[in-house]
């Protein structure tokens, strides 16, 4: 999408009203994808799937992106809101593989021909629960189905629990062919990590930190999470100051959603020594303060990247996009998930595997692809996404952009939604320039709240989903 002439500088710091923000908190999505996936519906069957195949191999040969989902970890955290089993039994590991491989294998045939991979994300759970030797059989298995592109050119990313890995197995990873990767510290508080389950000694993740530099990884993220247990301003800044030091390419800031009646493992957190909202909202001013004064671009929602990073470099040249795993410099990129619970974006569809293994394994064993649900788009969602992915990533919209695109007038098709926005023009969050609709220094934090006036399951579905708060 293009990018107006007075297009939003994301270098500049963006405006923290917290009277603001206090009153226009919300629960909300976070836009991985649209329509969310809590709208995908268990009528979509392996056959929409194959006719999704069928389209995208009809429009020729554009690289691919590949999801692997492990699910694994040795222990559990506390905060985990993610899709993962907590075992010491590394056998699983091993059954869990061969299914995994039965699926790609299954994928790879659907692929032939149009099976070039620009993109491969590993994720979990653990990735590195699995042993050097099961990664080293699970990638030569993705490199007999889909073609990976060079290393110059690919981008082969990994979520390593730096507790899980040594400097050693970090170089592996290297030379297996991961060149990004992202490392989950959350705070470098004892205290904290003692509160949510995660004892990570901080010499060790600086070590391996340092080891992914020196193996020559191109880009190092580090995940933090604020709103933790026992977490406050001064341990969030000591925090901050040795993640600056450390120097990673991205920072990924997530806010601790406390849902305790759907994750389970939340229970186990001790409420009362839970920030307050005031508290959790003077984090994030730090937060952004910090890291912005020491030269990070918000990049959108919880991300910030070096200027130089791919991710802030396509935001400047309007090529950013959003998927499952955040923000994606890969716009046009089909992605295929393996995994159980893992999510396809493939043509114009979202499809999601089974949840738990056992449903997994058993649909696998039946030579069927191993989807649960999904959904195909109809043309007012794709009009929609695009107008989401616009917002969420570039921060602006052009009218005439989506024109161009669709066969609707705007303004006409929008008028609800343009009403809507007024009051958010009034509130300074929004600005309208003749075609453009652009987000204010001051709408960036509120992002989730300006795209949701355009989500039509949300006016349109009287009972709330169960979305985490806007910020
Ligand atoms: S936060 Fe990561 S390592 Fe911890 S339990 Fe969840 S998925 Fe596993």
């Amino acid at each position: 999408m293009a990018v107006s002439t007075f297009s939003a500088n994301p270098a500049q710091p963006i405006d923290f009203d917290a009277a603001l923000i206090r009153r226009l908190k919300q629960s909300g999505p976070r836009y991985t994808s649209y329509p969310t996936a809590d709208r995908f519906s268990a009528d979509f069957k392996p056959w929409d799937y194959l006719h999704a195949v069928a389209s995208v191999r009809v429009q020729g040969i554009r690289p691919l992106s590949l999801y692997i989902h492990i699910p694994f970890c040795d222990t559990v955290c506390y905060y985990c809101a993610c899709n993962k089993i907590a075992t010491k039994d590394r056998s699983k590991a091993a059954t869990y593989l061969a299914y995994l491989k039965r699926e790609i294998e299954m994928q790879g045939k659907l692929f032939s021909g149009i099976n070039q991979v620009e993109q491969l994300h590993f994720g979990g759970g653990t990735p590195t629960y699995l042993s050097d030797e099961q990664m080293d059989e699970l990638l030569a298995h993705i490199r007999r189905w889909f073609k990976l592109a060079p290393d110059d050119i690919g981008e082969y990313s990994i979520e390593v629990d730096p507790r899980t890995v040594t400097p050693q197995r970090i170089q592996n990873l290297r030379r297996q062919g991961f060149n990004r990767v992202s490392l989950g510290v959350q705070d470098f508080d004892p205290d904290v990590q003692k509160a949510v389950n995660r004892i990570q000694p901080e010499q060790e993740t600086l070590a391996i930190i340092q080891a992914a530099r020196d193996a020559g990884f191109r880009s190092i993220s580090i995940d933090l999470i604020y709103g933790l247990p026992r977490q406050n301003l001064l341990s969030m800044s000591q925090t901050l100051s040795k993640v600056i030091a450390a120097s990673p390419d991205r920072i990924a800031i997530y806010n601790y959603a406390h849902l305790p009646h759907v994750f389970k493992p939340q229970r186990r957190i001790n409420e009362s020594e839970l920030p307050g909202a005031d508290a959790k909202l003077d984090m994030l001013h730090l937060c952004i303060t910090r890291l912005t004064g020491a030269g990070y671009v918000y990049i959108g929602m919880d991300h910030f990247a070096k200027p130089g990073d791919s991710l802030a470099v396509a935001q400047q040249q309007g090529r950013l996009h959003r998927n499952f795993q955040g923000y994606s410099t890969h716009a046009d990129a089909d992605m295929i998930a393996c995994g159980v619970s893992a999510i396809s974006a493939v043509g114009t569809t979202y499809s999601q595997n089974e949840k738990t293994l056992d449903a997994y394994y058993e649909r696998i064993a039946q030579g069927e692809l191993p989807m649960a649900k999904g959904i195909t788009l109809t043309m007012d969602d794709l009009i929609r996404r695009s107008v989401i992915q616009s917002l969420m990533c570039h921060f602006e919209l052009s009218r005439s952009a989506i024109e161009l695109s669709y066969p609707v007038s705007f303004n006409e098709y929008f008028a609800e939604e343009l009403g809507r926005l007024q009051q958010f023009e009034a509130d300074g969050l929004v600005r309208f320039d003749g075609d453009w609709i652009c987000v204010t220094e001051k709408g960036r934090l509120l992002i989730r709240n300006i795209s949701m006036v355009f989500d039509r399951y949300l006016s349109h579905r009287p009972e709330p989903a169960r979305y985490s708060t806007t910020i």
